[in-house]
């Protein structure tokens, strides 16, 4: 009897998964991919997107049934919904359908979660968060916004943080006031990539703000349009756009809670070394559900081909074995759209040329179609 592998979440992680699996042309495997967007969405590149003309919508979302069409139909089924509810005991998960609000269950023989994480606030665009209307809606205002403000606030100097605020410099550094809030008193928490993030912002008149913890956002009371941030300290920042990037949550609400991490803020689903839901045998989980060892690009890739060889090796009736993520831990971030900073193990420093080649100058855009045409797994 055919077997079903119900892949939640179609995003790096996801597609990834499914193409690996319907690749291998299985006659005897469906897979069903479940997701709330109608479109693959390049979220690497939103940092850019917001700047006005330099993406278009059809450069960064593809839709994905455009990537599994090429598999024969009978091998696949796209379902656009949201898992609400997993029962990893009898081997089901409810689902939301976008289209009508009803609920449908799915029976699975493996389960592989991917549905990654989301930021806390849901007007801004660094991930797509629901339906495709709804993103490109988001990242249309956004864009807006930011066309037509005079001061923008950016939140968290991380990786996010420092790329859009980078972008923001780089197109209106002379002409609009461009604030990056940062908790601690370095960017990108210390690491070796700081003080050259830093420089690089601010030739690009980026003013960063240190030890800016932020307490609260909200409209200001005379002027809606315009937000207030409230420091910790009690300084409040008025501003006509305001950019958080801190804090995603990981997408784990459909989860039983005893698979879950217990930090009631973060709560990652628990895997082994094979990227096995701990106390299961046939629910596998990769990218940003997991975060482990941190939310990533290309320990996601790493992640999604682990997981596809394990269910393989699963539905072979062989033992999975140890997932590999990359070999070494590389860290890029552009800073503006030609310089950029990184590192590789927090120990050898990247130059801005060599971080601009191989990311800045295009944020990778050129790696969509592996996601499409199925190449990437
Ligand atoms: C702005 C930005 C820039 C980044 N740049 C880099 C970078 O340069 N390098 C790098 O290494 N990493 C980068 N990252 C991190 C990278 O984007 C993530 O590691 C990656 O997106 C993880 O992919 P994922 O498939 O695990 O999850 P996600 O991309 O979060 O996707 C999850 C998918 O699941 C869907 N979903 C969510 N909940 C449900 C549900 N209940 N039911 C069904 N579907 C659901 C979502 O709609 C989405 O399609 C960046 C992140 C951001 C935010």
């Amino acid at each position: 009897m055919a077997k079903t592998v119900v892949i939640l979440g179609g995003s790096l992680g996801g597609l990834h998964v499914a193409h690996a699996l319907l690749k291998k042309g299985d006659k005897d495997l469906k897979v069903v991919l479940v997701t709330k967007n109608t479109h693959f969405y390049w979220n690497l590149a939103a940092v850019r997107a917001i700047i006005p003309g330099q993406i278009k919508d059809e450069d960064i979302f593809k839709p994905l049934e455009s990537a599994l069409s090429r598999y024969p139909a009978e091998s696949w089924e796209l379902v656009i919904g949201t898992a609400s509810a997993a029962n990893f005991d009898n081997n089901t998960v409810e689902v939301v359908i976008s289209a009508d609000n009803s609920s449908r269950t799915f029976s699975y023989d493996h389960l592989v979660l991917a549905t990654g994480a989301r930021c806390p606030s849901s007007t801004v665009p660094w991930k797509a968060m629901g339906s495709y209307d709804e993103a490109i809606d988001n990242l249309h205002t956004t864009t807006a916004r930011v066309k037509d403000a005079q001061s923008i606030v950016v939140a968290g100097a991380g990786s996010t943080g420092i790329e859009v605020a980078g972008e923001l410099g780089y197109e209106y550094g002379k002409t609009k006031n461009i604030t990056l809030l940062c908790s601690g008193d370095q960017v990108l928490g210390g690491t070796s990539a700081a003080s050259a993030a830093a420089n690089e912002l601010k030739k690009l008149n980026v003013n960063i703000k240190y030890g800016a913890f932020v307490k609260e956002s909200r409209p200001n009371a005379t002027d809606k349009n315009k937000t207030d941030v409230v420091l910790a300290d009690g300084e409040v920042i008025l501003t006509d756009v305001y950019l958080p990037t801190t804090g995603l949550i990981p997408n784990t609400e459909y989860i039983p809670a005893r698979y879950l991490s217990a930090d009631p803020n973060y709560r990652t689903v628990l895997v082994n070394d094979f990227l096995q839901v701990e106390g299961t045998k046939n629910v596998w989980a990769c990218g940003d559900v997991v975060s482990k060892p941190r939310a990533g690009f290309f320990i996601t890739q790493k992640q999604a081909a682990s997981v596809a060889r394990n269910v393989q090796a699963a539905l072979a009736g062989q033992e999975p074995a140890v997932a590999k993520g990359p070999p070494v831990d590389i860290f890029a971030c552009s800073v503006g759209r030609d310089r950029g900073v990184g590192r590789i193990n927090d120990k050898i420093k990247l130059p801005s040329l060599m971080v601009w080649l191989a990311k800045g100058r295009t944020l990778a855009l050129q790696m969509i179609p592996g996601y499409i045409d199925g190449s990437v797994a």
